[in-house]
């Protein structure tokens, strides 16, 4: 157990903030062991690799690192392959090991920093595609039960950036392992964004998940910030999705704004797009400023403090509030 730890090497955005406890864990024995000896009253909490979390203070209290490892083939036939992989794992290794095997489902969500135990929680999503379409169970271990549970997709309750993980069962559980089916007989989602030009631009001819893969690096490294350069914590908000008529309103006021419908009765406004109409776009509070090719994203332009970070937010969710009358809700656990 380590001490009043910087947490600079832990997540991404980069402040200079401290824990007062730090200690990883590779497997449940190891976990239960840490949770059994630390007094009661301790605030803890699991992470990842730190690249949903925006620490706006010192965290007073014990700081959990998972580092489950675990790459296995539970079953295989002539059209899926399913694995269990451990919680640990890096998200885009994970994603590369399977391309490169030429198993498709996972290829879209390439580059999204992190780890496989945290893909559940937010039900992380791009291009068309959520981890939710291949994950078949989510194994985790529930402190106040002492018990491990196995949840089907279905038990997960997943939603856009959303799951049980996210609501009942937040800050209750530590994911151990997910179960995720691929498959061998390839079924490309290449309608989303840029893919399609892409594509073509490189010539590509008999697509493959690797190829695709290399498509979607191509064009995050062409529109996000590399959080190793630049520190950020992925997009900010989520996207909004509004009851038709008030959708409908800001369209018409707005006939450029871009949408997507969802569902009959619902519509999705980008919550980047409302920011840069917002007048935020490359602007600057302090030490932290929205990225210039992406509204969404706020970056710590050197020595923010994750406080400054939200109290840009903060100044945002209220200009666009009062600018369209939504409230844009955090993507990223403040804490
Ligand atoms: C540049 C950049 C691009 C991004 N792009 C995308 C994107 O395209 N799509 C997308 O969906 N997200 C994106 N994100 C957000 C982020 O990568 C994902 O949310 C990712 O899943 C977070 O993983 P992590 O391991 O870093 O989680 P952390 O930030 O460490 O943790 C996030 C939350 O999950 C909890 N948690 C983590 N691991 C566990 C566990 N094993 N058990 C229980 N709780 C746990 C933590 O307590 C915390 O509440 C991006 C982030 C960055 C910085």
């Amino acid at each position: 157990m380590k001490t009043n730890i910087s947490l600079l090497p832990y997540h991404t955005f980069g402040a200079k903030v401290n824990a007062d406890f730090f200690t990883t864990f590779s497997n449940k024995e190891e976990l239960t062991t840490i949770l059994d000896q630390k007094p009661n009253d301790q605030n803890f909490i699991i992470l990842g690799g730190g690249s949903n979390i925006l620490f706006t203070k010192d965290f007073h209290g014990l700081i959990i690192k998972n580092e489950i490892s675990g790459f296995e083939v539970i079953s295989e036939d002539d059209h899926h392959i399913t694995l269990k992989i451990g919680a640990g794992e890096n998200w885009h290794d994970t994603v590369m090991q399977t391309v490169e095997k030429g198993w498709q489902g996972i290829e879209n969500l390439a580059l999204i920093p992190g780890t496989v135990g945290a893909s559940p929680i937010q039900n992380i999503g791009a291009y068309g595609v959520e981890v939710k379409d291949v994950i078949q169970k989510v194994e985790f271990y529930h402190f106040d039960k002492k018990e491990t549970f196995e949840y089907s997709n279905q038990e997960c309750a997943f939603g856009y950036r959303n799951s049980i993980f996210k609501n009942e069962l937040k800050g209750k559980i530590a994911v151990l392992s997910i179960t995720i089916q691929l498959n061998k007989n390839w079924n490309f989602n290449t309608s989303y964004g840029a893919i399609e030009d892409e594509i073509e631009n490189q010539g590509i001819e008999n697509l493959t998940p690797l190829d695709l893969a290399n498509v979607i690096i191509k064009i995050r490294e062409s529109k996000l910030p590399d959080p190793n350069e630049i520190g950020n914590c992925g997009s900010f908000f989520k996207n909004p999705v509004l009851p038709k008529e008030d959708a409908l309103k800001i369209i018409e006021k707005h006939p450029d704004a871009p949408h997507y419908i969802v569902g009959e009765e619902a519509i999705k406004i980008p919550a980047g797009w409302l920011i840069q109409t917002a007048g935020w776009k490359g602007k600057s509070l302090g030490n932290v400023g929205t990225y210039p090719k992406q509204a969404l994203v706020l970056v710590n332009n050197g020595g923010a403090t994750g406080e400054e970070a939200w109290a840009l937010a903060l100044q945002i969710q209220k200009d666009v509030k009062s600018q369209f009358g939504i409230s844009i809700e955090p993507e990223v656990n403040i804490l």
